[in-house]
């Protein structure tokens, strides 16, 4: 079966992560990609690419998997975020604690790096091919298909310094945060809310206006923009005989919603299966199920703080050197995070719907996404 082309729905990192394993071992890969360019959704997104859930470095991590890293990226081992009453917090790492990187179909993104190695390899590429049955071997990277989360806001330039800024403040981003990330002159602006979707219009200009206050944030040719991030720990990541990668599957930190990684490794280990004949789901159950079920549980922890919790939170890291090192253990699989999980699942489930959202005449990221979804 070794000549017979193995399919992929979707050019995503997912994708085109396994996309690169495929072909470095000589298999004809075709990857079908709905848009007609890569990275579509996100546009010129800056993004985290993190840095703790492993000691080794993630650039490390990923040239282990044969997935090159040439793409621009910033090292961010400094930064700030803010608490609700204004008080800023001082994030330092000695090793970076992120890659900002940008996302989208421009020359020095991740994923035009991702579809350079793949083209590179002999992958044929079919842009604005939507994907609706498969015939032979495949594998599923078509991204979300529900909105646990959703990030709203803006895509500006600026002359800024580079750097990276957050709040943590339920009247900004509700259950979540606020975020500031700028990179060469670009930069972006979002509320990364977990509940309150209908109102996301308000904490938008809510997060716009504190970073204003906070930062001197400046915003010039600001264009609008948002996504949603699904995530859940799946039973099987199988759909019938294929493998579902990324965050089709669900793979995402479900904590903050850090999803390259997981997806591009993901994509690597659906990839090996194929050419091992292994089983997919005892891989990734193996590397990302116990960091998946750790960042459920702190999710879960995450959503009863509220603004007083996020504050303690943050004084508490205040009087420690090293923000990766503090988040590696957060991460980490442990004792009381095992004993929590159960309890963590049955408290957070994949939503699926906004209780705040009525879905009558609704134009916000949910809504506008799932007419997207059943396109
Ligand atoms: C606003 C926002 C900010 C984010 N910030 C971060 C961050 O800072 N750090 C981080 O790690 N993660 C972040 N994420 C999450 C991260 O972007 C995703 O987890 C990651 O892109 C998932 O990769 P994927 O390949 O699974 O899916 P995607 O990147 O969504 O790729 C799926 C691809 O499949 C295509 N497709 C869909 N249906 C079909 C079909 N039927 N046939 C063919 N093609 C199809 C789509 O067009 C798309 O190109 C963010 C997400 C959002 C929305």
């Amino acid at each position: 079966m070794s000549d017979t082309a193995i399919e992929i729905a979707g050019a995503g990192p997912a994708g085109l992560a396994a996309a690169i394993t495929l072909a470095r071992a000589g298999r004809p890969v075709i990857v079908h990609e709905a848009q007609a360019e890569v990275g579509y959704r996100f546009k010129r997104d800056l993004q985290g690419l993190e840095n703790w859930t492993t000691r080794q470095d993630a650039l490390a991590v990923l040239r282990e998997l044969g997935v090159a890293t040439d793409f621009k990226r910033l090292p961010c081992r400094q930064g700030t975020v803010f608490d609700a009453w204004g008080k800023a917090y001082a994030i330092y790492s000695h090793e970076p604690l992120f890659y900002m990187v940008e996302r989208g179909p421009g020359p020095d993104t991740l994923d035009t790096a991702l579809l350079r190695q793949a083209i590179g390899l002999g992958v044929e590429v079919r842009f604005n091919s939507r994907v609706q049955q498969v015939h032979g071997p495949a594998i599923f990277a078509t991204g979300p298909k529900a909105a646990d989360v959703i990030a709203v806001g803006y895509h500006f330039d600026t002359h800024m310094a580079d750097g990276f800024w957050a709040i943590c403040d339920d009247d900004l981003a509700p259950k979540g945060y606020a975020y500031l990330l700028v990179m060469g002159g670009k930069g972006t602006v979002k509320s990364c809310m977990f509940t309150g979707f209908k109102q996301e219009a308000r904490y938008v200009q809510r997060t716009v206006e504190a970073f204003a206050r906070l930062v001197g944030l400046e915003m010039i040719d600001p264009r609008p923009h948002g996504g949603v991030g699904n995530f859940r720990i799946p039973v099987t990541a199988r759909s019938g005989a294929h493998a579902v990668v990324g965050e089709q599957a669900g793979f995402q930190d479900t904590l903050w919603g850090f999803g390259m990684r997981a997806a591009m490794t993901s994509g690597v280990l659906a990839a090996c299966s194929l050419l091992e004949g292994s089983d997919y789901d005892r891989l990734w159950r193996q590397e990302l199920g116990a960091l998946m079920a750790a960042a459920m549980v702190n999710r879960a922890l995450y959503g009863l703080l509220g603004n007083r919790g996020y504050r303690w939170l943050l004084h508490q890291q205040e009087n420690r050197s090293d923000a990766r090192e503090l988040l590696h253990r957060y991460y980490c699989p442990s004792l009381v995070r095992r004993l929590l999980a159960p309890l963590a699942r049955r408290r957070f489930r994949s939503q699926r719907k906004d209780e705040s959202c009525n879905h009558v005449d609704c134009s916000c990221v949910w809504c506008r996404h799932g007419r997207e979804w059943h396109a």
